[in-house]
């Protein structure tokens, strides 16, 4: 694993490839009740999601992939700008992705460059450290990726896979339960933040693999250590449009008890002169500016993001973010 401090955030990457998750309009999974908290330009936020983050003083947000906190980002803002410590972990660097900007290869030059992708969202979220875990992303263990020919087809996990599958191979390469418990001993938040269990926000089996782990790692820490007690894990509840076309088809399980939130996300943070959606816009265009070789102005890399200030000034919320959608779990 690797694990850097803040100052180190600021890495500049080559190239990166990424699946984005933020695609297109709020959507919750079935079962779940989303309510509008937006009237006219001013904003309410409801007790749950909102009033335990405002509780939180070290926030922890856990993805299986270098860009899924991009679903997150307008709370993980919010949580950085009320005070508590923000620490971001990615379990993979993402090495099997599909896209090969500028013609990396799979497997340790495409996790470079997207682990360095990756600092560059902590930086913009000013979180105060993160780290890259030892798992491999794909079907694949350490190393295999790198043994292939450059022109080998992109091969990802077969349909049909189910989050057991991916566990089961995460465990070829080390304890992947044991590395999040040493993970929140380090760390020793009282509230995580993580893809959920049920849809992973994109029917992604490696997130839905990582919230399992992470429900067995905290509780295990809990039983264990009771100077350490992780109160509440908030799941990202949105999904993908294609999640929803697909009627919810790589989900697993029942639908969660636990009603879906909508976090308003126009709450201004002026550290950084954006509301929580700006930053989260930020965030993205940070890692849009590196796939696409786009050779942006800091100017021109927060021009659309500063626009969204402006929605929810007084011109409606009509941008490209939408609030954002949780799920809270008090945890024994
Ligand atoms: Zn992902």
């Amino acid at each position: 694993m690797l694990r850097y401090s803040a100052g180190t955030a600021g890495i500049r990457a080559a190239i990166g490839a990424v699946c984005f998750l933020w695609i297109g309009p709020s959507a919750c999974v079935p079962g779940g009740g989303g309510q509008a908290l937006f009237s006219g330009s001013s904003v309410s936020y409801q007790p749950g999601v909102v009033a335990t983050l405002e509780r939180a003083r070290r926030v922890l947000w856990v993805g299986a992939h270098p860009d899924d906190e991009v679903s997150s980002s307008g709370l993980l803002a919010r949580a950085k700008h009320q005070g508590a410590s923000l620490y971001l972990v990615s379990l993979t660097r993402g090495e099997n992705s599909y896209d090969l900007w500028g013609g990396l290869r799979r497997g340790s030059e495409i996790g470079r460059s997207r682990a360095a992708l990756f600092a560059q969202a902590a930086s913009v979220l000013h979180a105060d450290g993160f780290e890259l875990g030892p798992f491999t992303n794909g079907p694949w263990i350490h190393g295999e990726l790198d043994l292939l020919p450059a022109d080998a087809p992109h091969r990802d996990w077969a349909a049909g896979t189910a989050a057991d599958d991916v566990i089961r191979k995460w465990r070829k390469e080390g304890d992947p339960v044991a590395y999040l418990v040493d993970l929140l001993r380090r760390v020793r938040p009282d509230v995580v933040v993580a893809l959920d269990h049920h849809c992973g926000v994109t029917g992604h089996k490696e997130h839905m693999a990582l919230a399992r782990l992470l429900v067995e790692a905290i509780k295990s820490v809990s039983d264990s250590d009771t100077g350490l007690k992780v109160g509440s894990v908030i799941y990202s509840a949105r999904v993908t449009p294609d999640l929803v076309a697909c009627g919810f088809c790589t989900c697993e399980g029942e639908a969660p008890l636990q009603p879906a939130e909508e976090v308003g996300t126009a709450g201004l943070m002026p550290e950084y002169g954006l509301t929580e959606a700006g930053v989260a816009c930020l965030v993205a265009r940070t890692y849009e500016q590196t796939m696409l070789g786009r050779r942006w102005s800091e100017e021109q890399l927060r021009e659309p993001c500063s626009e969204e200030a402006a929605h929810s000034a007084g011109l409606g919320r009509s941008g490209p973010f939408p609030p954002e959608v949780y799920r809270l779990y008090g945890l024994p």
